[in-house]
């Protein structure tokens, strides 16, 4: 894993518990890779016969522009979280972030998608990984609203044609009502929260935080005071996306329930 900072990744333990249940030998390490340094850091691994590499914060669009090929879902989203090293030398972008948002809404929380009103927070590089994804589960409509509202409204017109995607600020929310609330803001890192109006989740709502802490996010908290059926953070996310990496490199889909709740006991600890 590349990232800049990267002290607190859990990525390595999560590829070891990966590696120990299917069996693989593998040795997946968090490297700090300041943006400066990524081209020889990427080069270097691979001359060393690394075979693959995940990117984080401020590395996806880089890694986006670095490879040979990337797959349509990272040439939607303009990031790349998964680099693969193949065979005959090409390097393959990947993302795994909107199947590892959409796998752990589904499949760890029961959240759905179908025909309700999603407002996602926030326009930056995770927006534009979960964006095509989402769509692609038919939303009854989907909102993007955020800080510098022309991030927001320039992500809709680009991914523009979907029926009932549009961009706004946070103060065009009020009066609106939505069943699912992400939040993709980085606010919650900071223990913040976006300016979000009262009444604006409905009355069988879900919120969803990208983010993930040792306790309840500044986010996940509102959803709860909002009554919200479900208010969950990103832990999930973070290791069903890895999977899907894992699955890349590897050719085998990793077991994840068990690997979630081992990191949900480490942070209860
Ligand atoms: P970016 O830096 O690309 O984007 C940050 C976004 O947050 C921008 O839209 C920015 O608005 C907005 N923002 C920042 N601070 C505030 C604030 N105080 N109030 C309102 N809006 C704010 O970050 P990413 O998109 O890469 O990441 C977003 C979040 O998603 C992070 O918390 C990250 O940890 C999480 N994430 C989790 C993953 C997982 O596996 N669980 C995977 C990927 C990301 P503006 O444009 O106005 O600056």
């Amino acid at each position: 894993m590349f990232g800049d900072p990267i002290k607190h990744s859990q990525s390595p333990f999560i590829h070891t518990q990966f590696a120990k249940q299917t069996q693989q030998i593998l040795n997946y390490e968090a490297r700090l890779v300041p943006a400066e340094q990524f081209e020889n850091s990427v080069n270097d691994f691979f001359s060393q016969g690394g075979k693959g590499i995940n990117c984080t914060v401020p590395l996806k669009e880089m890694a986006w522009k670095f490879t040979d090929h990337n797959t349509e879902r990272a040439n939607q989203s303009k990031a790349v979280n998964t680099l693969i090293k193949q065979d005959n030398g090409e390097i393959i972008g990947d993302n795994t972030d909107g199947v590892g948002l959409l796998n752990d809404l589904k499949d760890n929380h029961q959240i759905d998608i179908k025909q309700r009103r999603v407002l996602i927070l926030g326009a930056g590089g995770a927006t534009r990984g979960i964006l095509a994804p989402l769509l692609a589960r038919s939303p009854d409509c989907l909102t993007i609203a955020n800080r510098t509202v022309s991030k927001a409204e320039g992500l809709a017109s680009e991914f523009g044609g979907q029926k009932g995607l549009q961009g706004c600020g946070f103060e065009d929310l009020h009066g609106l009502q939505f069943d699912l609330i992400i939040n993709a803001t980085s606010a919650s890192l900071s223990g913040d929260l976006p300016p979000l109006p009262n009444g604006i989740l409905s009355e069988q709502g879900d919120c969803y935080d990208l983010a993930y802490a040792k306790k309840a996010t500044a986010f996940v908290k509102w959803g709860r005071q909002q009554n919200a059926q479900k208010s969950v953070d990103g832990l999930g996310m973070l290791v069903e996306q890895a999977a899907e990496a894992f699955f890349l490199w590897r050719g085998v889909k990793p077991e994840t329930k068990a690997v979630i709740a081992l990191l949900e006991e480490q942070r209860l600890g």
